[in-house]
C-alpha cells in the first residue's frame, strides 16, 4: 500500500536537440508541463505525504527562476555563448564541472530532450523533499514531463 500525491506546474521555454537532426536542429519554443509525484508507504502524523503548498512553492520557485522563458541548451552547444552574450537566460544541460550552481541538476544529461528534464527535475523535486517535513519514507515516486499535447516522458528513479 502506498499514498500518492501529485503538484503540477507549466512554463515556457525553448530548446533544441542538435545530435538529433531533423527539425529538432532548430531554436524552437514549447509551453512544457511536468507533474511530480511523491509516494509514501505511511503518512506523517500530520495525515499527509508531504504538505502540497510547500511543494509547490519550491518546485514552481526552481522553474521559474531557472527554466521559464529561458533556452535549455547542451553545454556543448554552439548557441550557448551567442545567447547568453545577447542577454538571453540559458540554462545547460550536461556540464562538466557545475559546481554548486542549479545547473549542477543537469549533470551527466547531455542535451535538454523530454527525458532528460524529467531526470532534471526529478533531481530538484528530491532536493525539494528532503528540506521539507514530510512522511517517513517518503520520494519521488515519478516525474512527467509533457513538452507537447503529444509528447511525454516518464521519469521513475529507483527505490533506494
Ligand atoms: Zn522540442
Amino acid at each position: 500500500m502506498s499514498y500518492k500525491i501529485t503538484v503540477e506546474h507549466s512554463f515556457e521555454a525553448a530548446h533544441r536537440l542538435p545530435h538529433l537532426g531533423g527539425k529538432c536542429v532548430s531554436l524552437h519554443g514549447h509551453s512544457w508541463t511536468t507533474a511530480v509525484t511523491v509516494s509514501a508507504a505511511q503518512l506523517s502524523p500530520e495525515v499527509t505525504v508531504v504538505e502540497f503548498g510547500a511543494l509547490k512553492a519550491r518546485l514552481r520557485h526552481w522553474i521559474d527562476e531557472h527554466l521559464d522563458h529561458g533556452t535549455m541548451l547542451g553545454a556543448q552547444d554552439q548557441l550557448v555563448n551567442p545567447l547568453t552574450a545577447t542577454g538571453n537566460k540559458v540554462f545547460r544541460f550536461g556540464l562538466e564541472e557545475p559546481g554548486d550552481t542549479a545547473e549542477q541538476f543537469a549533470h551527466g544529461l547531455d542535451w535538454p530532450t523530454v527525458e532528460a528534464t524529467a531526470v532534471l527535475l526529478t533531481r530538484v523535486a528530491q532536493s525539494a523533499l528532503v528540506d521539507l517535513p514530510r512522511a517517513d519514507g517518503a520520494r519521488i515516486d515519478r516525474v512527467l514531463v509533457r513538452e507537447t499535447r503529444l509528447n511525454t516522458a516518464v521519469y521513475e528513479p529507483a527505490t533506494s
